[in-house]
């Protein structure tokens, strides 16, 4: 994803300027709007707005681009100082060539869109018809087409640079949502594109911080860079935020976990993907999952975006002709993160990978992956810890001694996931133990029964041998 340099002087200020009374202006609102549209994006502006979405869903399919996003720009005449009433209903959307125009006003309604003087053969359009902006343009609609007055009643096209902070601050945004059932159906693009082989994008995890045991450090540096960063926006507003985070060690040991209930602590959208599955076997075809996936923890945004196994898509480049296809990715990888750096959008990239010895340098440098987090084995009290977390809802006999068993697994050095595995196995190890197995076979097991179940030491030990044993 390419974000071209941020140049604010080339934005028009000057349309409607003295003509509304609202801070920012309809015209800065349009430019907002503008500013956000990627090529999967659509802003309309309209003054009536349940017609134009009327209108808009007739002609929607002319849209040749998936929309997953819709930004809505209301003209009301409280936007107006004097009364003239401004009529308003168009969309604009981006494509890799440009940015195009759509009528979607009502049977009568004409846009004009010129360069200078109005030429009524080539500048005007009905509704459902489409044509290219240029750079400068005016945009004219509804009433300011029969009453137009000089430089008033216009809409002036500047190409933007994307920035889609404030639009989600000003304008009204609807999202297609993640799961096929539940897509919002912009445009038949729009279900094509979220029904095809993407990224799991989920809202509410079900993890939180204090599911996570023996990683307090590590929490705390993510509440300070993420958290609280997320949470409260205007204390960090003017200094650069660091958008990616490596979290690096042994499996199992939590990293997604971490990831999951990060997104949840600062109730932030969850994307999800394995780096295998951004290669593909074509050419271009990684590179352009990886852009896809940025833009999504972009338009998702605030999101935090997990990337397991990282080091399967970011080894180190060695310019060979085999590791051709590798270099590509890494290159890319730089790129969006380099672009993620510069825009002000709360889009988080948490990476994971037990080996990071083999990451491109590059990548780990301050401004990309700048935050690298250790999340090593868990030692005797982050055992403790995590067993108490997975036992809180277990039948543990009160007499079992604990720090004897958390010691057991310590010296085996287990796992966060070792560690809650021993508890299941303890349990199944407890209704062997206690003839419950048979009764459920024998269908004699009754709901009381489930009281009487009780995990003993001896359910706890031959659970963590067992594992153990495995780990050899
Ligand atoms: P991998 O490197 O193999 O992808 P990971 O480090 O991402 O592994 P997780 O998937 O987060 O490991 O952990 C697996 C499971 O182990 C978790 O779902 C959880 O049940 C348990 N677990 C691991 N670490 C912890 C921990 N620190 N606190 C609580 N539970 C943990």
């Amino acid at each position: 994803m390419r974000v071209a340099a941020i140049n604010r002087s080339i934005y028009n200020r000057t349309a409607f300027q003295g003509l509304f009374q609202n801070t920012p202006n309809i015209s800065d609102k349009f430019r907002f709007g503008l500013e956000a549209l990627d090529n999967n994006s659509i802003l309309t502006v309209t003054s009536n707005a349940e017609s134009s979405d009327m209108m808009l869903e007739l002609y929607s399919d002319k849209i040749d681009i998936p929309i997953l996003k819709k930004y809505t720009l209301k003209v009301t005449p409280s936007d107006l100082k004097d009364q003239n009433e401004l009529k308003a209903n168009f969309a604009i959307f981006k494509k890799n060539d440009g940015y195009y125009v759509l009528n979607i006003g009502n049977t009568f309604d004409l846009l004009i869109v010129r360069n200078g003087e109005f030429n009524p053969q080539k500048d005007m359009f009905k509704p459902g018809e489409i044509t290219k902006l240029k750079d400068g343009c005016i945009i004219e609609t509804g009433e300011s087409i029969y009453s137009y007055k000089g430089e008033k009643d216009k809409f002036i096209f500047k190409n933007p640079c994307y920035n889609p902070e404030r639009a989600e601050k000003y304008l009204e945004v609807k999202s297609s949502v993640e799961t096929p059932t539940q897509i919002h159906d912009f445009n038949k693009r729009t279900i094509a594109a979220m029904t095809e082989s993407r990224p799991k994008i989920t809202t509410k995890q079900e993890f939180r911080f204090s599911d996570i045991g023996g990683l307090d450090d590590v929490i705390e540096k993510l509440k300070q860079y993420v958290v609280r960063p997320i949470n409260y926006p205007q204390v960090y507003s003017n200094i650069r935020l660091n958008k990616g985070i490596l979290l690096y060690g042994p499996p199992r040991c939590g990293k997604t976990l971490l990831g999951k209930a990060l997104a949840n602590e600062c109730n932030a959208k969850y994307i999800e993907c394995n780096a295998n599955e951004l290669k593909t076997g074509e050419v271009g075809g990684s590179e352009t999952r990886i852009r896809k996936l940025f833009k999504q923890a972009i338009a998702n945004a605030p999101s935090i975006t997990f990337i397991d196994e990282l080091d399967s898509i970011a080894k180190k480049r060695d310019g060979s002709s085999n590791a051709r296809f590798d270099d590509a990715m890494v290159n890319q990888l730089l790129g969006c993160m380099s672009d993620l750096e510069k825009i002000r959008v709360p889009a988080f990239i948490v990476a994971a990978t037990n080996m990071k010895s083999l990451i491109d340098k590059a990548l780990l440098a301050t401004g990309r992956f700048g935050l690298h987090l250790e999340i090593p084995m868990p030692n005797f009290e982050g055992i403790k810890q995590i067993f108490k977390i997975h036992s809180k809802n277990q039948p543990i006999e009160e007499s079992v001694p604990i720090p004897e068993i958390i010691k057991k697994m310590f010296d085996n050095k287990f796992s966060g996931s070792d560690v809650a595995e021993a508890v299941t196995d303890s349990y199944f190890n407890a209704l062997e133990r206690m003839g419950m197995n048979k009764k459920m076979d024998a269908k004699t097991f009754c709901y009381n029964d489930l009281k009487e179940i009780i995990i003993n030491k001896d359910d706890l030990l031959k659970a963590v041998e067992r594992i153990a044993k495995q780990k050899i």
